[in-house]
Parts: C-alpha cells; sequence; structure tokens
C-alpha cells in the first residue's frame, strides 16, 4: 500500500486528499485533486456514488445544483478525469494522448459553456451560478489547464509511472525529471519488478 506522507490538516483545502504529497500550486491543485479523485492504490473512487461525487464536487467548487450527478453525468466526469491523467502521462514522457483520450475533453469544450462573470472592480472571474448547467465544472477544469499552459505550470503536473498507482503529483525536481508521486514506494517498488524480471 501507498503511503504517500501526510499533509498538515490547516494547510491544504478540504477537497485536497491527505496523501497529496507534491501538491500543485493554486488553482491547478484543483485539477490534480480532481484526477486523484480514483485513488488506484486504495481501489476508490469518489465519483463513483452521486452522493459522494456530489459531497466532493460541491466541495471543490466544481458543482453547483440541488441535487446529486446523475449516472451520465458521472460518467462523463469519470471520462474527463481519464483524458486530463492521459494528459498527464504525456507530460511524465509516456505516449502522446490517442484520440480516444481527448474525445470527452473535445466534447466538454464543445457544449459546455464557462459561467464567466464581471465584478465591480471589472475582475473577471468564473462564476458559480445555481442554474447553471450542472456540467459546466468541466468546463472550469478546462480553463485551469488553458491557464496553466500559458504559465508554464502544466508540463510539471504528471502522472506517476506506476501502471497500478497513475496518481497525479506535482514535480518540482531541478529540470523535470521525477517520474513517481513517491519515490520511496512506487519508485522503489517498479525498480524492485525490474531487478526480479532480470535474467539470472
Ligand atoms: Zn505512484
Amino acid at each position: 500500500m501507498v503511503m504517500r506522507g501526510t499533509l498538515l490538516p490547516m494547510t491544504m483545502p478540504s477537497w485536497v486528499s491527505g496523501e497529496e504529497s507534491k501538491p500543485a500550486p493554486m488553482p491547478l491543485l484543483l485539477v490534480q485533486s480532481f484526477v486523484n479523485t480514483w485513488d488506484g492504490d486504495h481501489n476508490s473512487d469518489l465519483l463513483l456514488d452521486p452522493a459522494t461525487a456530489r459531497d466532493w464536487l460541491a466541495k471543490a467548487g466544481l458543482w453547483h445544483a440541488d441535487r446529486a450527478p446523475d449516472p451520465a453525468e458521472l460518467h462523463r466526469a469519470r471520462a474527463v478525469r481519464e483524458g486530463i491523467r492521459a494528459l498527464l502521462a504525456a507530460n511524465s514522457g509516456g505516449p502522446a494522448p490517442v484520440p480516444a483520450d481527448l474525445e470527452t475533453l473535445q466534447a466538454v469544450a464543445r457544449t459546455e459553456r464557462p459561467a464567466l462573470q464581471v465584478d465591480r472592480g471589472g475582475r473577471v472571474t468564473l462564476g458559480a451560478d445555481p442554474a447553471d448547467d450542472p456540467d459546466a465544472g468541466l468546463v472550469t477544469l478546462l480553463l485551469l489547464i488553458r491557464d496553466a499552459q500559458r504559465d508554464g505550470t502544466w508540463p510539471r503536473l504528471k502522472a506517476c509511472g506506476n501502471p497500478d498507482c497513475r496518481w497525479a503529483f506535482y514535480d518540482r525536481s531541478h529540470g523535470r525529471v521525477g517520474a513517481w508521486c513517491d519515490m520511496a514506494t512506487c519508485g522503489n517498488r517498479i525498480k524492485n519488478r525490474r531487478l526480479r524480471r532480470r535474467p539470472r
């Protein structure tokens, strides 16, 4: 079992996993935490059960409707999540995303409209209008990715190289050479596996 280290509870928003030992800066942290709603090592998925999903998505500011997401909406959210994970795998030096990885991201970009608001000071922000389409939260994630791709933080958000893990982590290493969510667990685990596979 992977123990990715524990953070002080006060330092992170409530929607961040307690195992987030390599958090991205805000607001990219929201994209990372969304990807990490699936935890392969503990075989848990916060976007499977409607009530659990509503709880997490509402805390993260990605859900504003007065109801839980329906199965089709959850299916879409999970597809967006795995599409983003494919992008993070490419950031880690993995294969470029294939068209199927991008399909749902492209569908969301095509059909959803971000709820933009202009406040009294003229600042343009993403609004949280309960009347909005519930899928609008997924567009918020796309906008955060766009911003990160512009400001240069995006290539540092990666998926762990352990195929059983694929946890999203933020690589702060010099030269962006990090490959594991945690060297002590996933890194050594893969290394040991490779050693075992070597012919005697
Ligand atoms: Zn890992």
